[in-house]
């Protein structure tokens, strides 16, 4: 009987990993230019980490955690998102005392049981950054920057940052309340999950996805219009330094993420290609959580970005990805060269070369269309005469050209190499 992978959690096959792969290591690139170091978090954490942060109303903490009872009493969860973690392990391992500012990225799988469709899965991957100890618009300058340059490093065309303020615990209240009258006031024409969390957490009026709310949302009071002076300032600041570097946002007043943590500079990233799920990530400023967590009033900004969403949408724009193929293809014939191209293969692996060797006693032919399909560049034939005359024949697949006796049966790879870059050069010059 074949088990079946879980609903909503999918392999990465090696053809689809290769771009995750680039994606990963062109985000350490871009991490390390902006001097941040990497984490690695664990994937489980206790349950209460989450409703503290998260918050008890949020989706996630509601419905979507896959949170369960340690054989010991514990209520544990997979975790659903990394901000949460990063800042537990900043107070677990008081980094503020060794590091007043400390940045750092992490990858990794996150957990949410929601109703799976495209670009949205139960398991799915981010490639988050966090910033703790910082508290000046600077740095929510430099994060926005940070997270242009990586959709710029990736390839990603479409990319749009949009940008909202969120306040602080000075003006928060006065929105909200402004958010709770005018909810009231319209009470009947909310969707029955607004009319609920109306009082308890108002804001999520503003990102729900039901019709009859996203036709009420334009007549909505705007955070931006509540705004104290501090976080007035504050916002215009991180505005003024992006279009000074260049950096271009999009003002969005109704964006208010779906975690309750956030405070002033909130964002989003959306991309085409994703159809209706067309947020790659986004992230925001996080002033109470440190505290909220047991920590010392520090302050954090920090960001996620799906991978799976940004692997859809450059796959949708045909962005190219860097496919590994071998270099050499080792095709023996019989059952002394298959013993000769095994010692081979190994000797060029330990060299360096990335090698690809048919057994099996199979046909040339078909170790030819195999080799082909692998797309490498150079086959190495071994048949009874090579072995008998201790030499290798190369086929030079891009140049349509063989290469009797190219190289000795026992040269190393540097000699092959030489060998065949002379033989080359000597059929151009000709
Ligand atoms: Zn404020
Ligand atoms: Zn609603």
């Amino acid at each position: 009987m074949k088990i079946p992978s879980v609903k909503g959690f999918h392999d990465v096959l090696p053809g689809e990993s290769a771009r995750w792969s680039q994606l990963e290591s062109t985000a350490r690139a871009v991490f390390d230019r902006y001097n941040f170091g990497e984490i690695r978090l664990p994937i489980v954490e206790r349950a209460d980490l989450f409703r503290r942060s998260v918050g008890e109303t949020s989706d996630i903490v509601e419905k979507e955690m896959y949170a369960f009872t340690d054989r010991d009493g514990t209520d544990l969860t997979l975790r659903p998102e990394g901000t949460a973690s990063a800042v537990r392990s900043y107070v677990e391992h008081a980094m503020q005392a060794s590091e007043p500012v400390t940045k750092m990225y992490y990858f990794g799988p996150m957990f949410r049981r929601e109703r799976p469709q495209k670009g949205r899965l139960r398991q799915f991957s981010q490639i988050g950054a966090e910033v703790f100890g910082r508290d000046d618009p600077a740095i929510d300058a430099e994060v926005l920057l940070l997270l242009d340059d990586l959709l710029h490093a990736f390839g990603v065309e479409s990319g749009e940052i949009g940008v909202n303020t969120l306040g602080c615990v000075e003006c928060r209240p006065g929105f909200r309340a402004a958010l709770v009258a005018w909810g009231e006031s319209r009470r009947e024409e909310l969707c029955a999950d607004c009319q609920r969390r109306l009082q308890q957490n108002p804001l999520r009026l503003l990102d729900c996805k039901q019709k009859q709310c996203v036709a009420l949302r334009p007549e909505a009071p705007k955070m931006t219009d509540h705004t104290c002076a501090a976080c007035r300032e504050h916002f215009d600041r991180v505005l003024e330094l992006c279009a000074v570097e260049g950096v271009e946002l999009v003002l969005q007043p109704y964006m208010v993420r779906g975690l309750d943590y956030y405070c002033r500079t909130a964002f989003e990233v959306v991309a085409q290609g994703l159809g209706s799920q067309n947020a790659v990530g986004g992230g925001g400023r996080y002033d109470g959580l440190v505290r909220s967590l047991g920590g010392p009033a520090v302050a954090g900004i920090g960001f996620a970005l799906g991978v799976e969403r940004l692997a859809l949408v450059l796959e949708a724009q045909g962005a190219e990805v860097d496919k590994a193929k071998p270099e050499f293809f080792v095709a023996p014939l019989g059952a002394a060269a298959e013993a000769a191209a095994f010692s081979l293969t190994h000797r060029f692996r330990a060299g360096g070369a990335r090698v690809e060797m048919d057994s099996g006693g199979k046909s040339l032919k078909s170790q030819m269309r195999r080799a082909g399909k692998l797309d490498a560049p150079y086959v190495i034939i071994l048949g009874e005469d090579e072995v008998a005359e201790g030499v290798m024949t190369v086929r030079d697949m891009r140049a349509r050209a063989d290469r009797r006796g190219v190289a000795p049966l026992d040269a190393d790879l540097a000699t092959l190499r030489a060998a065949l870059a002379s033989a080359a050069s000597v059929e151009e010059r000709a």
